[in-house]
């Protein structure tokens, strides 16, 4: 397992948002978490990047404990969450924004900033990350002239650059068209090759195509899991979430 929660929780002020969590996210799979609106996705990601301490539980990433362990150290240990921590800057390039992903931190890197003159040296990983994120033919456009789509890619690539071991993924498809949700699918299902996901998404049928497993939250505890064949069956599910 690549990463777990147990018994995890969080209370507001006396108001319990999330309780009782049990997660496992395994490499080379794609965990979905869905529910309602208030069912507490965004808390649990909150809680796993370390963005807020859980009042009750623990959590493991790659066999530690990091229940206690600052939000800045999370993502050198692995564990990336995406459309929060990357910048993608809309007047450079597609190349020169993966070029400045790869500056950033990670898990090998001693220094933060490494000098411009190393630039070019990291040119064959980012076009290696490009090509990999089918976005080879956009290398020289700037991200500003990307379509909706093709700028998630390229957030994700920004991301990758990290070289997580899990990848969280806020609400991917938000505010995507059909031919950019599927582009943006593929890309997940791809990266999920080589690394664990666990994303956060309303668009159930690509829930349904990509995630391997599936956790229903509801009012800030676990009302289903399983495959998504098993959980759209529930009728508790049904009843709470698909409104069937
Ligand atoms: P979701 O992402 O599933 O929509 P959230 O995790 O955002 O749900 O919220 C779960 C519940 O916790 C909601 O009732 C929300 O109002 C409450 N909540 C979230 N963050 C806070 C906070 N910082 N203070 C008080 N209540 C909060």
């Amino acid at each position: 397992m690549v990463l777990s929660a147990r018994g995890l929780g969080k209370d507001f002020a006396g108001f319990t948002a999330v309780n009782g969590v049990d997660l496992d996210v395994e490499h080379a799979r794609i965990h979905a978490l869905i529910g309602p609106n208030g069912a507490g996705k965004t808390t649990v990601f909150n809680l796993l990047t370390k963005f807020l301490q859980p009042t009750r539980g623990r959590i493991m990433l790659l066999d530690q404990d990091i229940t206690k362990v600052k939000p800045d150290k999370i993502a050198r240990m692995g564990l990336v969450r995406s459309f929060q921590i990357s910048a993608v800057f809309p007047h450079l390039t597609v190349l020169e924004n993966v070029r400045i992903a790869l500056q950033r931190p990670n898990k090998l890197a001693t220094q933060f900033w490494l000098p411009l003159s190393s630039l070019d040296k990291l040119n064959p990983r980012a076009e290696e990350l490009i090509a990999d994120l089918g976005l080879s033919q956009y290398r020289d456009t700037r991200a500003t002239d990307l379509s909706y789509g093709r700028k998630r890619v390229l957030e994700i690539a920004t991301t990758l650059a990290l070289d997580p071991k899990v990848l969280l993924l806020d609400e991917p498809m938000a505010g995507m068209g059909g031919e950019d949700v599927a582009t943006v699918a593929s890309i997940i299902a791809d990266v999920a090759k080589t690394r664990a996901v666990l994303m956060v998404e309303h668009n159930l049928s690509v829930v349904a195509d990509i995630a391997h497993h599936v956790t229903v939250l509801q009012r800030g505890e676990i009302l289903a899991s399983g495959d998504y064949e098993t959980v759209s069956q529930n009728p508790q599910v049904r009843t709470a979430y698909m409104g069937t």
